[in-house]
């Protein structure tokens, strides 16, 4: 696993720097994931189960974190190839250190990348990194009320997990207010409930990134 310790850049350059790597990934037909979420909302564990369903792809994973590279050790053996991206505190990616990353990926014929960004639901809303798709994993443990208290991730997501659905139960979680919520902020959203624990979910995750695969390898 390579590590990159890389410093934040501003959100003014930042979105020509994503144009030129949605242009980059494009032109190798690599269909791009930008996977977002609180802290704890399971990122990394819905990513692991992912991959293992996804092992006959080729698949490379960019993790975004803070200081440690745990999530990235996390990932390593499960069939993808991985570069950590280490913020040096900054609580985002932005496109330029995916840019940097990119090169570390260079000729190597991907079909999907799977972006974790560092888990925050505020400004990785804002930092387009040249991704196609936009993933929000929440949890329901951290209350339904969080698709109104963070729109802005919500409204520009293309797919939610709800994931720990196993711990429904356990919970206030208001599944009808969450659903009436989420089509008030966008109403084309996709909503799989998951848990990682009984895997509830997950192949429908893997079914629709397989679809986007090819409409990505189709495209011109
Ligand atoms: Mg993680
Ligand atoms: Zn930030």
């Amino acid at each position: 696993m390579k590590e990159l310790v890389i410093k934040a850049s501003l959100l003014k350059n930042n979105n020509e720097m994503a144009e030129k790597n949605r242009q980059l990934l494009g032109n190798q037909k690599v269909l791009t994931i930008n996977l977002m979420g609180s802290p704890g909302a399971g990122k990394t564990a819905v990513l692991e189960k992912i991959l293992k369903y996804l092992k006959n792809y080729k698949v490379a994973v960019i993790e975004g974190d803070l200081y440690t590279s745990k999530d990235g050790e996390r990932i390593q053996g499960q069939g993808a190839e991985v570069i950590q991206i280490n913020t040096a505190g900054a609580c985002h990616l932005d496109a330029a250190m995916i840019d940097r990353a990119l090169k570390e990926l260079e000729q190597r014929q991907l079909e999907v990348l799977i972006i974790e960004n560092v888990g925050n639901l505020v400004c990785p809303a804002s930092f387009d990194l040249g991704e196609d798709k936009k993933i929000v994993v929440m949890s329901v443990t951290e209350g339904n009320d969080k698709p109104l208290k963070y729109p802005h991730m919500f409204q520009r997501a293309h797919m939610v997990i709800l994931n720990k659905i196993d711990l429904i139960d356990f919970t206030d979680f208001n599944r009808e207010e969450f659903y009436k919520d989420i089509k008030s902020l966008n109403a084309d959203m996709a909503v799989v409930e998951t848990s990682c624990r009984n895997e509830e979910g997950l192949q429908e995750i893997c079914k629709y990134l397989i679809e986007e695969m090819k409409i990505k390898k189709d495209s011109i």
